[in-house]
C-alpha cells in the first residue's frame, strides 16, 4: 500500500499501517512530534476507516487546543474547522488502495 499523507492544519502527517503488536494492543495511535499516524492493519476496513478518523479527531482536538471544560457548541466548531479541509481533499478516500 502506497504511504498516505494527510494534510492537517498545515502539517503532513503520514499515515502507516502496522501490525497489531506495534500499536500496544490498540487499534492506533497517533505520534504528533514525528507527524505520524499508525493504524492496525490486522482489522478490517471499516474498522480502519474509524480508527483513522478517530486518531485524526485527536489531533484537532490537540491543535484547537480543546479541553474538557469546553461547550459543546466550542468543541463542535473546532472540530468542523479542523476537519473540513481534510475531508474535502480525502471526502472517500482515507484509506482506499487506489491512491
Ligand atoms: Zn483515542
Amino acid at each position: 500500500m502506497a504511504t498516505k499523507m494527510l494534510n492537517i492544519a498545515g502539517v503532513l502527517y503520514e499515515v502507516k499501517m502496522v501490525d497489531g503488536d506495534y500499536c500496544g494492543g490498540n487499534m492506533g495511535k497517533s505520534n504528533f512530534a514525528e507527524a505520524k499516524i499508525f493504524i492496525n492493519k490486522d482489522m478490517p476496513l471499516q474498522v480502519q476507516e474509524n480508527v483513522l478518523l478517530h486518531e485524526i479527531l485527536h489531533i484537532c482536538y490537540r491543535n484547537g487546543y480543546l479541553c474538557k471544560e469546553d461547550g459543546e457548541e466550542r468543541v463542535v466548531e473546532v472540530l468542523t474547522n479542523f476537519l473540513y479541509p481534510v475531508l474535502q481533499e480525502h471526502p472517500f478516500d482515507l484509506l482506499s488502495a487506489e491512491n
